[in-house]
């Protein structure tokens, strides 16, 4: 097994808890050679893309520039994706099939929008991962919209993601579309499992001030728009997923230990239970003590816990990440009014965006206020 003062340490993806760790690096230089391999120069905060479809931010506001992130802390970046890891080898493979050699590695490469039975849909489909995807997108579909009377908006997917995508859209739409229509639809398991009833409740009277149809069923996709499991039928011009997550295909094919759905396996220490030398943190990983939420709020604070374990000096003990008993989620609701839901108990109004906003540009200021190149 590797200690931490392994030489070649190879961050893959530049999700929410990698940045604690680039963050550490600028902080103190250190006899390591770092690379980052990653798609893209931005990683997409997705606290904030309600409010950017909504057109209360700019994309700037809403992504972090890892070039220079990346630089401060000097740390090399590859732009690809990793396709495979061989963690007993110590060898992960980019796309263009090239192996690059690693000590440790460290694993942040999100989860993907299950959209199996979304896929007969074809073109109309739009899951909402991967976000630069739709964010490169979503001012397509705002200016067919406008191009169109009568467009019709599907969101598929009752989770809080779901709800809040069909509330930006309905605002932006609403602005320049006027006869445009937003539909929300919420599996079987209705509408935002996990939370409380009071969250739900406030949920329900907003979509129906605003316009937006509520559905409780199981959508499958086809060629015209959804099927769903009532016997009704919606015709769309677009539908967008919100559909729960999934492991990146590519993961089955690495050695790494996985659960049955196919996350990677890990320990409280964020370290692979098969392959000591691996990390993982974020939507990729499952605990194998305790089951996270595959939410932000748990890929940032595993960060600095991830940054330890990476970072510290050999001899010092390993870190354990401890969750919160509850998390605290904001719902942006379209206009600048939010939804506050923290375990029993929720709230609404300006003052809760105000307060979302106020966290979120807190966060983005701590990773994204370096010059762009
Ligand atoms: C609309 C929306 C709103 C949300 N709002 C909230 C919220 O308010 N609060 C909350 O807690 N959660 C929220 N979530 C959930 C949250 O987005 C995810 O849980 C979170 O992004 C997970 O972070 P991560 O670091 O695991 O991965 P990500 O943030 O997805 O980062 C993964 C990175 O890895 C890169 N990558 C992917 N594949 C590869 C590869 N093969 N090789 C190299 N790099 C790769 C990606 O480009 C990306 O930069 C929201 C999700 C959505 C869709």
């Amino acid at each position: 097994m590797m200690n931490s003062n392994s030489q070649r340490l190879i961050l893959v993806g530049g999700g929410h808890a990698q940045l604690s760790i680039l963050r550490a690096l600028a902080q103190r230089k250190m006899d390591r050679e770092v690379t980052l391999i990653t798609p893209g120069r931005y990683q997409m905060y997705s606290g904030m893309l309600p409010g950017w479809m909504a057109g209360h931010y700019t994309l700037d506001e809403c992504r972090i520039d890892l070039l220079p992130l990346a630089e401060r802390a000097g740390v090399r970046i590859i732009q690809s994706r990793v396709a495979g890891i061989d963690a007993a080898q110590h060898m992960v493979q980019l796309a263009d099939g090239s192996w690059l050699g690693f000590d440790q590695l460290s694993l942040d490469v999100g989860s993907e929008i299950d959209t199996a039975r979304l896929q007969a849909a074809g073109a109309r489909l739009l899951p909402v991962k991967p976000l630069e995807h739709f964010v490169a997108q979503w001012p397509r579909i705002v200016q067919a919209a406008t191009g169109k009377s009568g467009y019709r908006l599907i969101v598929v997917g009752g989770g809080a993601a779901g709800v809040e995508l069909a509330f930006a859209a309905r605002h932006a739409l609403a602005a320049r579309a006027r006869n445009a229509e937003v539909i929300l639809i919420a599996s079987d398991h209705g509408l935002l499992p996990g939370h409380a009833a009071g969250v739900k409740r406030r949920v329900r009277v907003l979509l129906q001030q605003r316009g937006i149809a509520l559905y409780q069923a199981q959508a499958l996709g086809d060629e015209d728009g959804v099927q769903l499991s009532t016997g009704a039928h919606l015709a769309a011009d677009r539908i967008l997923a919100a559909t729960g997550a999934r492991p990146a295909g590519w993961l089955a094919q690495t050695d790494l230990a996985r659960d049955e759905r196919g996350y990677v396996l890990v320990d409280a220490r964020h370290r692979s239970v098969s392959h000591p030398d691996v990390f993982a943190a974020g939507d990729v990983c499952a605990r194998t003590d305790v089951q996270l939420p595959r939410s932000g709020v748990h890929a940032v604070f595993a960060g600095p816990v991830l940054a330890h374990n990476l970072l510290a000096a050999s001899d010092a003990p390993l870190l354990r990440y401890r969750p919160r008993h509850k998390s605290l989620y904001l719902l942006a609701t379209g206009p600048q009014h939010a939804i506050a839901s923290w375990g029993a108990l929720s709230a609404q109004g300006g003052w809760v965006w105000r307060w979302k906003n106020w966290i979120d540009r807190r966060f983005m200021r701590k990773y994204g206020t370096y010059p762009a190149r």
